[in-house]
């Protein structure tokens, strides 16, 4: 008899105590219809406070298919993606949230796609999220449609971290090991063959988002750094634009006083320019910093995650 395809499940965990359990169960649901793969799931602990590393030892005790990596402190969703990344065997891997707000049961159509119909990856996109409040939801609309038009990649309007992919396409993942991570990014810049599904993202399980506003606007800027120099380009034709204006403002000044002896008058319009010019600067001078910022903490090379404890210390302790 052939050996079964392994799907691996990689699922970041910070502070997830509550869904944990929901989670497990409904993924261990769909594990046992899906009769002819074997499973493994590696949940990334991104530093929690709370209960989540005992219940995934738990977890472990009893399921030999469940692993755990425990960060040493919080170090983001992009990070855990990439411990799992980094750590998964599966034939197959998938990233999903602990929440349920990634459907466990959408596994058997992923599967299908790329088992069946020989894609490289099976991925979700969301027109409409129950959970988020009017703000954010126009907010995110409005900048996924932004990075999409300004990245140097195809960036699918509204999709989610939720996919199944190929060993292939984990190992050219393996193979961006950048410190600076945008996943969705990253996901465009590799290619491969991607089956885009639509479906509404519920709601969290329970529990609160762990974005607040600051994880999402440094969230947001990294997307844009990572994966699009627009921003510097504009700088440039802005500048450009202005040394325009000002060469033309000087031969119309120049004109005016030596044809029709009119000097000019009005400090308070030159105040204003100086401020607004001097602002913009700042702004462009701001925008050139966030890519120098990014360089400078690539080059140092500092590792992406710091691992405390994993599933094998214990089993090696036993
Ligand atoms: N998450 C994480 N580290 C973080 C923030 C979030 O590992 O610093 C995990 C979180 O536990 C969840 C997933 O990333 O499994 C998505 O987070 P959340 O549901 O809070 O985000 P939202 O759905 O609101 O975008
Ligand atoms: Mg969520």
């Amino acid at each position: 008899m052939s050996k079964k395809e392994l799907i691996s499940i990689i699922v970041p965990c910070y502070n997830e105590e509550e869904v944990l359990p929901v989670f497990y169960k409904e993924i261990n649901s769909v594990s046992k219809e899906m009769k002819h793969v074997d499973f493994e799931f590696v949940f990334v602990d991104d530093g929690s406070k709370d209960k989540t590393l005992n219940i995934l030892k738990d977890f472990s005790k009893k399921d030999k298919r469940v692993r755990y990596i425990s960060f040493s402190r919080n170090f983001g969703k992009e990070a855990a993606m990439y411990a799992g990344i980094e750590n998964v065997k599966g034939d197959y891997v998938a990233i999903m949230d602990a929440d349920m707000q990634d459907p466990p049961s959408m596994l058997k159509t992923m599967y299908h796609y790329v088992n069946e119909e020989g894609y490289d990856c099976a991925a979700l996109y969301t027109k409409s999220h129950e959970d988020y409040g009017l703000i954010r939801k126009t907010l995110t609309n409005v900048w996924y449609k932004l990075i999409d038009k300004i990245s140097t990649t195809h960036q699918v309007p509204g999709a989610r971290d939720f996919r199944l992919m190929t060993r292939k396409m984990v190992e050219a993942i393996k193979n961006m090991p950048e410190y600076n991570r945008y996943t969705k990014g990253i996901f465009g810049f590799i290619g491969f063959n991607t089956k885009w599904i639509h479906y509404t993202a519920g709601k969290r399980a329970a529990g609160e988002s762990k974005f607040n506003i600051n994880k999402l606007i440094k969230y947001a800027l990294e997307g844009i750094v990572a994966f699009s120099t627009s921003p510097l380009l504009i700088a440039a034709h802005v500048g450009l634009l202005f040394c325009l204006v000002a060469f033309i403002t000087i031969i119309v000044i120049i004109l005016k006083t030596v044809i029709w002896g009119d000097p000019v008058a009005g400090w308070p319009s030159l105040a204003c320019l100086i401020v607004f010019i001097g602002g913009l600067q700042l702004f462009f001078f701001g925008i050139m910093g966030m890519y120098l910022s990014k360089i400078y903490l690539e080059v140092k090379k500092r590792p992406v995650y710091i691992s405390k404890e994993t599933s094998e210390d214990v089993d090696e302790e036993d």
